[in-house]
């Protein structure tokens, strides 16, 4: 067995899901690749088991992973509460991936919290809450499609995977890691990949459907927000982004149109943390990423009421979006020589 699958619930869950007439899978809100690719071949795999089972999640995803096998079998609980709500009363288990807080469901994780079936936690976050009957959670991987991969393998489907599920759980491991460019330095991930290849799997158009689908809008957005909403403060080795309410109104925002923007940020010389402030619905939704050994998990969860990854996490805050921000400079001055030296790991 994986080494790492031993020191989780594994086994029980095993047990469980043997046991389950009805089945929910689950992902957080503004679900990216990594979410609805582990959420996706997930559903597959235990349709191809014989077992009833829906995805049901928060909001809607990007247009971009549209394409994805049985991305229209999604339900959406904006879009359609009631029929969401049915699913989970009748659900005796419920899957969640690729996060590792109710609190990240919004109101979909209130009808969960309600619900008395059990909930099975398969996630790569830091510091998953106690919500969770059994749980696999594990943070050395590029991505939660690759555990969803050995989970699939170590519970004796491997012949299972087929193309579709392939195309879903590369797509998580691509998006995640930023097409091979972090959280991947693991032999694992590419011999995965290039077991996902042997089955079929088009790399290069799966790339092309997800990165070389803008529209234009969407890529003045881009090149707005690295030049009017880019703040560099090289004293401090951070740079942040901002994008009011009126801005993403001018840009004709759409779901998913800011993925990856926090990114360029980061890619200045000598920049070693980035944050992306975005106004949205009442709320200012923030990203941050940061480079080597400073914790950008440990930053949103202390100050932001979020969480994430070391060099990736995010939070939604609901104070306006200058205090926000006022919230995250008056910060910098006491990381010091944290934000200097951050290869020294
Ligand atoms: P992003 O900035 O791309 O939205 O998110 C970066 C990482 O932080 C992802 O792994 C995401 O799951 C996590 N994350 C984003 N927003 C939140 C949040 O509000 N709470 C927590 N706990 N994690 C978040
Ligand atoms: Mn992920």
């Amino acid at each position: 067995m994986e080494n790492y699958l031993l020191d989780t619930d594994f086994i029980k869950i095993q047990e469980t899901l043997d046991k389950s007439g009805s089945i929910i899978i689950t992902t957080h809100t503004n679900p990216d690749g990594d979410a609805i690719g582990a959420s996706l071949a997930m559903f597959l795999y235990l349709s191809k088991r014989g077992f009833m089972v829906h995805v049901v999640i928060p909001d809607l995803y990007p247009e971009f992973l549209a394409w994805m096998p049985g991305a229209k079998e999604i339900m959406i609980f904006e879009q359609h509460p009631l029929e969401c709500k049915q699913l989970v009363k009748e659900a005796d288990l419920i899957i969640c991936v690729d996060f590792n807080n109710l609190k990240r469901l919004n109101e979909l994780g209130d009808e969960f919290r309600r619900s008395d079936a059990a909930k099975i936690l398969i996630d790569h976050h830091l510091n998953p809450s106690d919500e969770f009957s059994l749980k696999i959670s594990f943070n050395k991987i590029s991505s939660t499609s690759e555990l969803i991969y050995d989970f699939i393998c170590e519970s004796g489907y491997k012949s299972l995977i087929d193309k579709h599920i392939a195309e879903c759980l590369y797509t998580g491991i691509a998006t995640d890691t930023g097409s091979f460019s972090y959280s991947c330095n693991y032999v694992k991930t590419y011999l995965i990949t290039a077991e996902l290849f042997r089955l079929g799997i088009d790399g290069e158009h799966i790339h092309r459907l997800i990165y070389d689908t803008y529209s234009e809008s969407r890529l003045r957005l881009l090149g707005y927000a690295v030049s009017g909403g880019l703040r560099v403060l090289p004293g401090y080795h951070a740079a942040y982004i901002v994008l009011t309410k009126e801005d993403l109104e001018r840009f004709n925002y759409q779901v998913g149109d800011t993925e990856g923007v926090v990114n360029y940020a980061l890619s200045i010389r000598d920049i070693n943390l980035a944050a992306l402030f975005m106004e949205r619905d009442g709320q200012v939704k923030v990203s941050f990423r940061s480079k080597g050994s400073f914790s950008v998990d440990r930053l949103a969860r202390e100050h932001f009421g979020g969480g994430g990854h070391r060099n990736a996490s995010g939070a939604n805050c609901n104070e306006s979006l200058d205090v926000t921000i006022s919230r995250f400079l008056d910060l910098l001055p006491s990381f010091g020589e944290d934000l200097i030296h951050v290869y020294n790991d």
